[in-house]
């Protein structure tokens, strides 16, 4: 098949799919005795496949299509921009109209403190970014003994060396040695999971005090940073108990540490306000930013860079051996930018915040009441639910852990409706211009499938 187009049929696909593409994250031979769906359209918050069903994206494609699907302005931007400048590069002493747009553009969005950006074309990258960075920052100040990154387990970064060793994923760190040398983890503020007989709020503290006596063990001197997420996503949607970062905000402001706020999910609106650290009052020294920048329209990321981080950065002189063909790249900077503008024209950040975030969140934390749920929780437009073998007992899971949210997962497919399962938790993200008639069918499919996934149960 030379042209591999949607006028073939599923199968044909699948078949070619299967000969030829590997798929991330996936048991690619199970998948190919199966065969992949194929999305061939989208618009709105719903995609197409080559069956013709149409099916709600619950996740934003991978949390990232705040603004919906098959927005003619983006593409026309990104035409317009490869019209004009399809590519060049940033590196040597050259810029282009669109990447400085952007990059102010950005410094207006990001708090106050923030007002540089380097970039990159995923989270990943960002994360590699961060990793060479915090250590470069504190070479330049004449500390260069302080090299320790501390990550949390079960925390996201990416997939790289750096991303995947900066994260807490201790599946991939299986594969292939990691994490690299110095990085160290702490617990996550998994109430829910991990919090034992401890109220929500204790158990905020005691894990926040793991940070203090990570950076104690370790010694102050050797440690460069803490990288976090606002809520972990891909972790399961955690949402730390409301002392958590208080507490963390309190150790950070005693010590001379850089934070790093990982906000490649929770920017550019998830939570309802521009960033996760917006959220939560955090002042982060670097922010990697992806995902929501352009809205999945083509891939871009960032490091957002403090003042402070300037200083020892840039101020200090001397060239950062760092970068990317793509570092900055005209299309993407065009596609991002036409993104923000949609997202400052109709407001969507104040409407998760104030509209459909609070509407959706009632009606999904309600979903809590069913016998297979343990908890349901929401903030912003980022959702879990626990699915629990025995409803009120937080310690007891299921013996063969995440088989049955991949059950919800399937069932919810063939419901209409794309929702993650992170081992038993069921995740949902969805495009932040979601109506409220969609969010009423996303929270229907949900019910439908718990009760069907219940039924199989039994
Ligand atoms: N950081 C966080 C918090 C993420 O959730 C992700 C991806 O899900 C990444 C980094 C990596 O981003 P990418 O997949 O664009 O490399």
């Amino acid at each position: 098949m030379s042209a591999v187009s949607n006028i073939y049929p599923t199968a044909a696909l699948q078949a070619v799919d299967a000969a030829h593409h590997i798929h991330p994250f996936t048991d690619t031979k199970a998948l190919n005795e199966e065969g992949t769906r194929i999305i061939t359209h989208a618009d709105g918050v719903w995609l197409t496949d080559s069956n013709g069903n149409r099916i709600l994206d619950g996740m934003a494609g991978l949390w990232c299509v705040q603004v919906g699907h098959g927005r003619q302005e983006i593409a026309d931007a990104v035409h317009k921009q490869m019209s004009e400048l399809s590519y060049y590069n940033t590196f040597f002493k050259t810029s282009h109209p669109p990447v400085i747009a952007l990059s102010e553009k950005l410094a207006e969005l990001a708090p106050a403190h923030m007002n540089r950006v380097f970039y990159c074309s995923s989270g990943s990258e960002a994360n590699d970014t961060v990793f060479r960075m915090v250590r470069h920052y504190w070479d330049q100040m004449g500390q260069p003994d302080k090299k320790v990154i501390i990550g949390r387990w079960n925390g996201y970064h990416g997939s790289t060396l750096a991303g995947t060793s900066l994260g807490g994923m201790k599946g991939m760190h299986e594969q292939g040695d990691l994490p690299v040398p110095g990085v160290r983890h702490i617990d996550q503020p998994y109430w829910y999971g991990e919090g034992g007989d401890m109220s929500p709020e204790d158990f905020g503290i005691h894990v926040a005090r793991t940070l203090e006596k990570a950076i104690d063990e370790i010694g102050e001197d050797k440690v460069a940073a803490f990288i976090a997420e606002p809520i972990q996503g891909a972790g399961g949607v955690i949402i730390p108990p409301e002392t958590y970062w208080p507490e963390v905000k309190r150790i950070l402001s005693e010590r001379n540490i850089l934070f790093v706020a990982d906000e490649v999910i929770c920017g550019f609106g998830r939570l309802g306000t521009w960033f996760g650290s917006d959220y939560y009052g955090l002042e982060p020294d670097l922010m990697p930013i992806a995902k929501g920048l352009t809205s999945g329209y083509l891939p871009m990321g960032g490091v957002m860079v403090s003042d402070r981080v300037a200083e020892g950065l840039i101020n200090k002189g001397g060239e950062f051996y760092h970068g990317y063909t793509y570092s900055g790249h005209p299309a993407c900077a065009a596609a991002a930018l036409a993104n923000l503008e949609i997202i400052q024209r109709e407001k969507l950040v104040e409407r998760v915040r104030d509209d459909i975030g609070p509407y959706l969140q009632k009606s999904w934390t309600a979903l809590g009441d069913h016998p297979l749920v343990g908890e349901a929780r929401m903030t912003g437009l980022m959702g879990a639910m626990e699915l629990v073998p025995e409803k009120g007992n937080r310690q007891k899971a299921f013996a063969d852990k995440g088989s049955v949210g991949t059950l919800c997962r399937d069932i919810s497919f063939q419901n209409g409706m794309v929702m993650r399962a992170v081992g038993d938790s069921m995740i949902i993200s969805p495009p932040l211009v979601l109506s409220h008639e969609e969010a009423d069918q996303l929270v229907t499919i949900a019910r439908k499938t718990l009760d069907e996934t219940y039924t199989e149960l039994k």
